[in-house]
């Protein structure tokens, strides 16, 4: 059976099958549940990231001691955790990847030692929950340009005021970083701040009712003179752009992996479903139509995969350009959302019926091209790229 990693020698093999093992007793049983908003998916964030081993040892950490360097286990661990997470729960995926790749990896790369000290180690074992806080109501696609929130200096602290929207953990998120224009000296600079969710002032919104991806909750932020002390200025004080960027890159190079992950699945259930499937005395795979179905989603989903897996197949070290990234954003996210729509059809009616599964794959695939930027800033940047401007 064909599927989302290239070929594998016996350690990534081992570990994917860990991974998938995990997934599988951690969140498979909960996902109804998740999907019909009846609880949170912290508590199962928290198995999984023990059981992955992201806070320390774990059954998935040992798999890991024969491993040697050729296995580039440094990219490949990574990919095959957020595959078979999608796999199962792209929902989850993205709460889990806000909360530990967005704001723990923003603490980690640019938090002062006493900022990762407080906050790395529980964001990373799910003990704490992580919220990022860039968009606002008026400010989307063009996040900086549009920014209203604001932080002013007021003697030893900061007070921030504003709204955030389409927050992804915010109802339930223990820790926020925020973007504010910090007005200071007569000049005005975005800074990243964090800010607790105990601090008064601050408050979150129900979950949004949205399209898809049920099991990660969407919220606002609402800031009404918040006091935050300085030290709480993330790193300090960083360069906006530069800081904004990475994690924007960060976020975009994610994302690919996400779709493929359940575009993978959405065209594993497609192919075994007309295998099984009969009409007019035969599976319905033996008609030529459908096999020109499959025969595209294939392609996609090879192109996909050659996206993901390209650095670790060329053993690169140093990562992609912007430019390379947003067009594998662009790709991928597309890429998975006319796989999952194809697979609906494949599966005929079954296939618009929740039990199916395909139907929530294609509700999710369509958020990815959205989040992180959507299609037309993907092509913008890649453009000026090209063309400059
Ligand atoms: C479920 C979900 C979770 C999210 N989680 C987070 C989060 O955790 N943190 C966070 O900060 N944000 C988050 N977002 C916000 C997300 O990043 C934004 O929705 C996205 O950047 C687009 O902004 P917008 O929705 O305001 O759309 P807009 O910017 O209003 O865009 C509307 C349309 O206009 C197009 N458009 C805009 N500008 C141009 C242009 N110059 N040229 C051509 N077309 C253009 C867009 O492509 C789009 O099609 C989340 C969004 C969703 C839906």
């Amino acid at each position: 059976m064909p599927d989302a990693y290239p070929e594998l020698n016996d350690t990534q093999r081992v570990i994917r099958d860990t991974a998938r093992k995990i997934v599988d007793r951690e969140l498979k049983p909960h996902v109804e549940k998740l999907e019909h908003e009846e609880e949170p998916p912290y508590a199962c964030i928290k198995n999984l990231a023990r059981g992955l081993g992201m806070a320390g040892d774990g059954e998935f950490t040992e798999a890991m001691r024969e491993a040697s360097p050729e296995d580039h286990l440094e990219f490949f661990v990574p990919a095959a955790v957020a595959i078979e997470i999608s796999r199962v729960c792209a929902g989850v995926l993205v709460s889990y990847g806000v909360s530990y790749g967005q704001v723990a990896g923003t603490i980690r790369r640019h938090g002062t030692p006493a900022q990762q000290e407080r906050w790395v180690p529980g964001l990373m074992s799910g003990d704490v929950v992580g919220g990022w806080g860039l968009t606002e109501p008026g400010a989307g696609s063009d996040a900086f340009g549009s920014m209203r929130t604001t932080a002013r200096v007021d003697g030893d602290a900061y007070v921030l005021n504003g709204q955030k929207t389409f927050i992804t953990n915010a109802p339930y998120a223990d820790v926020f970083v925020i973007y504010a224009k910090l007005e200071e000296n007569g000049s005005r600079n975005i800074q990243p701040f964090l800010v607790e969710r105990e601090r008064p002032g601050l408050d979150v919104s129900k979950p949004f009712r949205k399209m898809g991806t049920h099991a990660s909750p969407t919220g606002a932020v609402y800031l009404d003179q918040v006091r935050i002390p300085r030290e709480n200025l993330l790193g300090g004080g960083v360069r906006e752009r530069d800081h904004v960027k990475g994690r924007l890159a960060d976020e975009r190079a994610g994302m690919p992996t996400l779709s493929l992950g359940l575009a993978d699945r959405a065209f594993e259930l497609a192919l075994r479903y007309s295998k099984e499937r009969e009409q007019f005395g035969q599976p319905i795979c033996n008609f030529q139509l459908i096999q020109r179905r499959l025969a595209r989603m294939y392609g996609l989903l090879c192109n996909m995969r050659n996206f993901v897996f390209a650095d670790f197949l060329a053993g690169r070290k140093v990562r992609m350009g912007m430019a390379d990234i947003c067009a594998g954003k662009l790709y991928c996210c597309e890429a998975a959302t006319q796989i999952t729509m194809e697979a609906i059809h494949v599966l005929g009616g079954n296939g618009y019926m929740e039990e199916y599964e395909v139907e929530r794959l294609a509700r999710d695939a369509k958020l990815m091209e959205l989040g992180g930027g959507t299609t037309e800033i993907q092509e913008l940047t890649i453009a000026r790229h090209l063309v400059g401007g």
